[in-house]
């Protein structure tokens, strides 16, 4: 069993976290062990619940279709959540859920080794780009550790606020030219609590 397996088999019988008594099924994700690109959204829906699956609502029927604009299919990138254990209600994660379920996120992450991190609203934006405001730095990448970190809106934000849809879009088509100028791009230096952020 691959160190990724290992991951998900955990999360399916986790209970570090009060999320696990009202979860029909846990969702780690899923797609490629070896994906360049690695989205990160915030915890599961009613379908993704009922289903173990990440993205298969409304959502994530629109985020296959922005990958599709990238030439990129669901299998060629992993996609996972901040929590894997949907939130009563769809309600926020709440801080001490993040924090029980970050080691899952951390492990995926380092087993995977994507190029490129890319977070979808604010509770995944918050993990490399803490206090910023995802209005203000949406589609714009940043480089640390060799990887590149770039903040989009959620998917289902664009289908709440149909004048965000055509923000959500033209962030993703940035997505192909920013992995190719990634070797070229300059390293933040300083831990992500304290740099400044150096933003393309
Ligand atoms: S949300 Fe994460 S920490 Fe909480 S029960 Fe689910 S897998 Fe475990």
């Amino acid at each position: 069993m691959s160190k990724l397996e290992q991951v998900s088999q955990e999360i399916r019988s986790c209970k570090r976290c009060q999320l696990h008594l009202s979860r029909t099924h846990a969702v780690p994700g899923e797609g490629s062990e070896g994906a360049a690109v690695m989205f990160i959204g915030e915890g599961p829906g009613f379908h993704e619940d009922k289903q173990g699956r990440p993205f298969v609502g409304a959502a994530g029927q629109f985020l296959n279709e922005l990958l599709e604009s990238i030439d990129l299919q669901r299998a060629d990138v992993y996609i996972t959540n901040v929590v894997k254990c949907r939130p009563p209600a769809n309600r926020d994660p709440l801080p001490e859920e993040i924090e029980a379920c970050r080691g899952y996120l951390d492990r995926q992450i380092e087993s995977i080794q994507p190029k490129m991190v890319v977070t979808l609203g604010r509770f995944s934006m918050a993990r490399y780009f803490p206090n910023a405001k995802i209005s203000v730095i949406h589609g714009r990448a940043k480089k640390m550790g060799g990887v590149l970190y770039y903040p989009m809106y959620h998917p289902a934000a664009a289908l709440h606020q149909p004048s965000l849809r055509r923000t959500v879009e033209e962030d993703m088509l940035r997505i192909p030219e920013l992995i190719e100028q990634a070797a070229q791009m300059v390293e933040s230096a300083l831990p992500a609590e304290a740099q400044q952020l150096k933003l393309f």
